[in-house]
């Protein structure tokens, strides 16, 4: 049973009630967040019993906001691979390097853990009608989820975005709106047609249940290396939904006992053609500035200005980490690497992370056995056009 409390507004600290549909803290426009009864949990549930249910992210399901087991959907999310990554890490000098391989997830992204658990929660609060905009992954999960789960959804992309996201969204039969233009200019259009036609908008950090989704990579990482967690995390940021998720889950995991104190240094990878989060890092800002947004060939990385900055750039101080820009020209040399070496056909924004990996141990920032882990966020099949 989900032990969800309530919502918190992480900038003023004013909490919200959970149980009816909302988007973001009024007074400070911040994205809300899931607040969970974690004493109760931890005095209630073991963390064994936790590795011994069934697969997939419904396992976490004290520490997810949906209270009706019937209103969890599935497609089987959750519980990636870690896989060692032996040849690179040699070639790097490094010990123990891994990669948390998204790319098996339903729909070839871990788009899907943030789709099954916002929409799952959007229908448990009575939501008839879903959209969102999407540089292409997260549309094709949201399609998808929406078909399985009987909802009619909308799904807003910039009309270059790969010809699989549209394939995938017109196959579960959503309504998919082209849009001329940036990642930006959908979330435009979907906030305002939203608005008039009643729907709700699912949109990164827009409602508060998405990242709670993403949170369950963090979860499985402990797990997977016995509660103690590693060195450095190395994660491909767009909207961060999956960088703040973790950091989350981290949080709550040593509120319950089940981690110590120590943390990941949290690492953002971005692409040179868009680094809003890299520019904030360097000049000591606490918010990004809309950064210049050139086509890349690591579409989820295309985002000029992250609604959730100030808690991407809190995890990454607080972490003691880093953001480092990666060239398009690294990021294919890395998927090259990944796939001939490893046998892991990448998609570009988990390639990145190799590409950053690499600026990383240049520069000595990577000790020989601290153990990495690079997050392959998606399939590299879903790029192919
Ligand atoms: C959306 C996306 C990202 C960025 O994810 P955030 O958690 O929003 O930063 C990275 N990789 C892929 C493949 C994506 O689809
Ligand atoms: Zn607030």
């Amino acid at each position: 049973m989900s032990t969800l409390t309530g919502l918190q507004c992480p900038e003023c600290g004013e909490e919200y009630e959970a149980d009816v549909v909302q988007t973001v803290c009024e007074s400070c426009d911040s994205p809300l967040l899931a607040r969970y009864d974690l004493a109760q949990t931890a005095r209630a549930l073991q963390r064994e019993r936790v590795s011994g249910r069934p697969a997939g992210l419904w396992r976490w399901a004290e520490l997810l906001p949906v209270r009706d087991p019937e209103k969890r959907y599935t497609l089987g999310e959750g519980d990636s691979p870690l896989l060692p990554l032996r040849r690179i890490g040699e070639r790097l000098g490094l010990k123990r390097l891994y990669v948390k391989d998204e790319g098996v997830n339903p729909t070839g992204t871990f788009k899907a853990r943030g789709m099954a658990v916002a929409l799952s929660r959007a229908i448990e609060l009575g939501v008839e009608e879903v959209g969102a905009p999407t540089a292409g992954n997260a549309g094709g999960a949201l399609a998808n989820y929406a078909a399985r789960a009987r909802v009619p959804a909308h799904v807003y992309m910039p009309r270059d975005a790969p010809a699989s996201n549209q394939a995938e969204v017109l196959a579960a039969g959503s309504d998919l709106q082209l849009v001329e233009g940036t990642i930006e200019d959908a979330g435009r259009k979907a906030a305002a047609e939203a608005r008039t036609r009643g729907w709700m908008n699912l949109s990164t950090f827009r409602e508060p249940y998405r990242v709670e989704g993403k949170k369950t990579m963090g979860l499985e990482l402990a797990e997977d290396f016995e509660w103690e967690l590693p060195e450095v995390v190395i994660y491909p940021t767009g909207g961060g939904t999956g960088l703040v998720g973790m950091w989350k889950a981290f949080e709550e995991l040593e509120e319950m006992g089940w981690v110590d104190s120590s943390r990941p240094r949290m690492v953002s990878v971005q692409s040179e053609a868009c680094a809003p989060i890299v520019d904030a890092m360097q000049s000591g800002a606490d918010r990004a500035v809309a950064a210049q947004s050139d086509p890349t060939r690591a579409p989820g990385l295309r985002v000029a200005k992250p609604y959730a900055d100030r808690l991407i750039l809190r995890a990454l101080r607080e972490s003691g980490g880093a953001a480092v820009a990666v060239s398009e020209g690294q990021i294919a040399a890395s998927e090259a690497e990944l796939a001939s070496s490893e046998g892991i056909f990448a998609c570009p924004e988990g390639a990145a992370t190799l590409a950053g990996l690499e600026l990383l141990v240049e520069a000595g920032d990577i000790k020989p056995d601290d153990r990495v882990v690079l997050f392959n966020t998606g399939h590299g099949l879903k790029y192919l056009s």
